[in-house]
């Protein structure tokens, strides 16, 4: 799912739930030239994954079904030829190659293709004619040639549109199927839609909707258009640019929660400095009147940085019920303690996906040069730490509690009794433990984390790839 419309949908959800009404899941596939196998489970997937969970749809039913367009469409012709019988719709029998000729000629005029209401006159004889013939034929809006049609947006305010300026869109297609156009109208109106937020790419065909709407004598739903998401100042953020899509997002390492808490700043601004939100916390803040008239722009760095806060604010059993499946993708082991793991990551945490590269060590030890003992901050060498491991090595063999506090107090006091540095120390120990520069937690976190045996072990092998490259 586009994140603009995953976007539109978390908008409709929270002034649904903020003013105590309804959210509605409608599926929209009446345009069988787009459809794509699976798309709407991914509708169902995203939204849920999201928790923008719905009152009424197509899986759980609900007073108006049904909630899927294509199970609807016996209703939308009758309610086409209703238009046609109070003279605001007309059939239509222009061919495909007429079509294509006028909208030829138009073009060699320098004007943009349009229909010339060719179909707009004819007699109900004529029309009866060629119904009874077999012609095909497509239903059309009869829009009023002069005067002005004005909608109200919230964003917006008052928009006002010349008639002349609007085509008679075609509502039943030759096929049977209602445009999309058609079909949103007449359900809104069915379902008791009295909200409508979407794109603004809307805007322009709105006074269309209203032509129908007061055609029908319905009650016209609260419109609220929002502004593009955009990549930059002057395109939109599309597929094209590959990170426009939610499962992007989450392939890329960001927490669900965090994602919804982004998009929902994108063109929103709540009152106050305040950026980390709940949902729930959101269905409270939102307000329309914060929602802005200018496109809002993408800013993935900004993204990670609630990424961010938002993985540093879970709970701990939060966090670590968030990342096993990240540590399991490079750790098979399961005697280590997990606990302190999730406890040393959480607060660097950026990305999930950063996770499994931090804890790669913790099966084995990768290869590693002697260099890596050298610090210059902690003022150790090959040799010294040579010295440190020797040091720690009957230490720990001598720990049987190997809880990190256990083993902190033990190498503290060794390291005040030697009276060095604890980086000339804990740094060598940090290095044999993991044979990595970075790691989550220090050389004492590590050794708990790994548990004795392994420790031990590891605390051996350093000695000897330090003793293997070094003369004493
Ligand atoms: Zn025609």
């Amino acid at each position: 799912m586009h994140i603009g419309n995953l976007r539109t949908a978390l908008y409709a959800y929270l002034l649904a739930k903020k003013d105590g009404g309804t959210f509605i899941l409608r599926i929209e596939d009446t345009d069988q030239n787009r459809y794509v196998e699976g798309a709407t489970d991914v509708i169902y997937d995203t939204l849920r994954a999201c928790g923008l969970n719905w009152d009424e749809g197509p899986d759980i039913g609900g007073d108006y079904g049904p909630y899927i367009q294509s199970e609807r469409m016996g209703l939308y012709k009758d309610y086409a030829k209703k238009l046609v019988e109070i003279g605001k719709a007309y059939y239509c029998f222009c061919t495909k190659s007429r079509m294509e000729t006028l909208h030829e000629d138009q073009k060699a005029n320098g004007e943009t293709p349009h229909y010339d209401r060719h179909c707009r006159d004819l007699s109900a004889e004529e029309v009866q004619k060629l119904l009874s013939s077999g012609a095909e034929y497509v239903i059309r809006q009869k829009i009023p040639t002069d005067g002005e049609t004005s909608f109200n947006d919230i964003i917006y305010g008052e928009i006002k549109t010349p008639n002349k300026d609007l085509d008679d869109q075609i509502l039943i297609k030759a096929d049977g199927m209602p445009t999309y156009n058609f079909a949103n109208v007449v359900d809104d109106h069915l379902m008791g839609i009295t909200h409508i937020v979407r794109g603004n790419e809307y805007l322009s065909s709105t006074p269309k909707y209203n032509l129908l709407y007061e055609a029908f004598d319905w009650e016209i739903p609260v419109y609220i258009h929002v502004e593009h998401i955009m990549r930059d100042s002057t395109h939109k953020l599309s597929k094209r640019d590959g990170d426009a899509y939610f499962g992007d997002f989450v392939k890329k390492g960001f927490y669900i929660p965090a994602i919804i808490n982004y998009i929902a700043l994108l063109g929103w601004a709540p009152k106050g400095e305040r950026e980390i939100f709940t949902l729930s916390e959101l269905i409270k803040e939102f307000d329309v009147s914060g929602i802005s008239k200018s496109p809002a722009i993408f800013d993935e760095v900004k993204m990670k940085a609630i990424n961010a806060e938002w993985l540093r604010a879970l709970s701990h059993d939060e966090f670590k019920t968030v990342i096993i499946p990240y540590i399991k993708e490079t750790v098979k082991r399961e005697d280590i303690d997990f606990d302190l793991l999730a406890d040393c990551l959480q607060p660097r945490a950026e990305l999930l996906t950063d996770i499994p590269e931090k804890v790669d060590f913790i099966d084995s030890v990768p290869e590693y040069k002697n260099d890596l003992y050298i610090s210059k901050k902690m003022k150790t060498t090959p040799e010294s730490s040579l010295d440190a491991l020797k040091m720690l090595l009957p230490l720990l063999e001598n720990t049987d509690d190997f809880s990190f506090d256990s083993i902190h107090a033990k190498i503290m006091e060794k390291i005040t009794e030697a009276g060095v540095k604890n980086g000339v120390i804990l740094f060598p120990l940090r290095t044999a433990l993991s044979g990595k520069a970075m790691t989550p937690g220090g050389g004492t976190e590590l050794a708990a984390i790994l548990g004795k045996t392994e420790t031990i072990k590891r605390i051996k092998d350093g000695i000897a790839h330090i003793e293997a490259e070094v003369t004493i």
